[in-house]
């Protein structure tokens, strides 16, 4: 079949096998243009990590950066769909096939499991294979991003929201389907609403997994774990920082704080990593985000600055995991995030926001690049993929 972009609001519903091969390709050789890697400090080269959520986004990143910047061993956890005959997979899916591949090529051990991480089988499995396997963790990197979980105990299913507190927030907002630039309206949440945010993508099953590890005795001393957030400034603190997702986040401050205190036994620690705004899967569904980004995007291409995924990801590992310099604040957060906060570049940002309007979208901001780069998530639009040729979905992977 001939492969094109499904796409629906803010998600799109197919993906393009080849096109999420070749972004991996490309993630890789970005990792493999910065070499050598040689850790300084305390913490020696990674030999095997696991990552959580480490099929796209932030996670699949990191799992690039860790097996081709480092040579290490990873177990990657996710939850994607595979392909049928007459239906592409997820782009997951197809992104972390080609990412064993790639690793199998390089001689580099790489094995998944496709299950739903918040359960406990799901990591009575992990535990398993670590131990067939790989012997000891290095780096537990806990990069998820859902909608849902289901607590492991009580069964009991939790869903987040992406709303402020206290007041309803009014803001601008660009519709990406039909690209006007118009105003949302966010009713502020509930007390109950924030408390399920914070289950979901709290520090809670950051905290169940860790304990799990540490019971089993797969952690290997001088272990170091990191949690992904983002902080963001004013434009986005109503709808993120400062909103439900925001106390969620905070929940993990307290997590780092706690898992620090428990790795101390094994000379590891725990951070929570604050990472730029960039567009994937999670981050193209929260109002106010995908304007947000276009100006961002055009501004910091203006200056030179301009990361995604694996950029911030590069900078990470060599400047806050492995290094003897970490960029690290006063609540021992690990910051990469200092390109997109830095006053200058916030201050063009907030100038341009109050100007947008549907007519100027494309000259005031870089929408063309978000769109761009939101197909690109899925595998469309990249360079040197023949999208007019016949393509079957399915792609072969052993996925545990
Ligand atoms: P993403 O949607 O690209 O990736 C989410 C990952 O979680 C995928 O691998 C998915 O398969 C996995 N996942 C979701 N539910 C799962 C489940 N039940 N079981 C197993 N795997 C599951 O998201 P992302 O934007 O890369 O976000 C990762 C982290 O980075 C999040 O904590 C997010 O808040 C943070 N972050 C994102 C941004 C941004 O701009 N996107 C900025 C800073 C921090």
């Amino acid at each position: 079949m001939v492969i094109s972009p499904k796409v629906r609001g803010f998600i799109c519903t197919n993906a393009h096998p080849q096109g999420c091969a070749a972004n991996v390709k490309a993630q890789i050789a970005h990792i493999q243009s910065k070499a050598p890697y040689e850790p300084k400090g305390q913490y020696a080269a990674p030999k095997n990590v696991l990552v959580i959520g480490a099929s796209t986004g932030y996670g699949l990143a990191s799992r690039i950066a860790a097996t081709f910047g480092y040579g290490a061993a990873t177990l990657g956890v996710f939850f994607e769909k595979p392909p049928t005959e007459r239906k592409t997979g997820s782009a997951g899916y197809y992104n972390s096939a080609a990412f064993e591949q790639a690793a199998s090529e390089a001689g580099i051990y790489a094995k998944s499991i496709n299950g739903d991480a918040f359960s406990t089988a799901c990591k009575e499995q992990v535990i398993e294979q670590i131990k067939a396997d790989m012997g000891k963790i290095d780096l537990v990197v806990y990069s998820l991003a859902s909608p849902r979980r289901q607590d492991p105990v009580t069964g009991e299913v939790y869903s987040s929201t992406l709303k402020p507190i206290g007041d309803s927030y009014t803001a601008k907002n660009l519709n990406t389907d039909t690209q006007e630039v118009g105003e949302v309206t966010v009713e502020p949440a509930s007390d109950e609403e924030i408390a399920t945010t914070v289950k979901v993508m709290g520090g809670e099953d950051w905290e169940l997994w860790i304990n799990a590890l540490s019971e089993a005795g797969v952690l290997n001393e001088g272990v170091q774990t990191v949690a992904y957030t983002y902080l963001g400034e004013k434009l986005t603190w109503p709808i993120y920082g400062h909103a439900t997702i925001g106390k969620a986040k905070e929940d993990l401050d307290r997590a780092a704080n706690a898992l620090r205190d428990q790795l101390a036994s094994l000379k590891g620690s725990a951070h929570v990593g604050v990472l730029k705004a960039v567009v994937t899967q999670a981050s193209s569904a929260i109002p106010v985000m995908p304007l947000y980004l276009s100006i961002l995007f055009k501004v910091m291409q203006e200056e030179g600055t301009h990361e995604g995924c694996i950029e911030q990801l590069q900078r990470l590992f060599t400047e806050c995991l492995y290094t003897d310099a970490p960029r690290i604040d006063e609540q021992q957060r690990f910051r990469v995030d200092e390109l997109e906060l830095s006053p200058e570049i916030q201050a063009k940002v907030e100038a341009i926001w109050p100007q947008v309007t549907s007519e100027n979208l494309n000259d005031l901001s870089d929408f063309a690049l978000y769109q761009a780069e939101f197909l690109r998530l899925f595998g469309f639009g990249v360079e040197g993929v023949d999208y007019d040729a016949d393509t079957t979905p399915l792609v072969e992977a052993n996925f545990l």
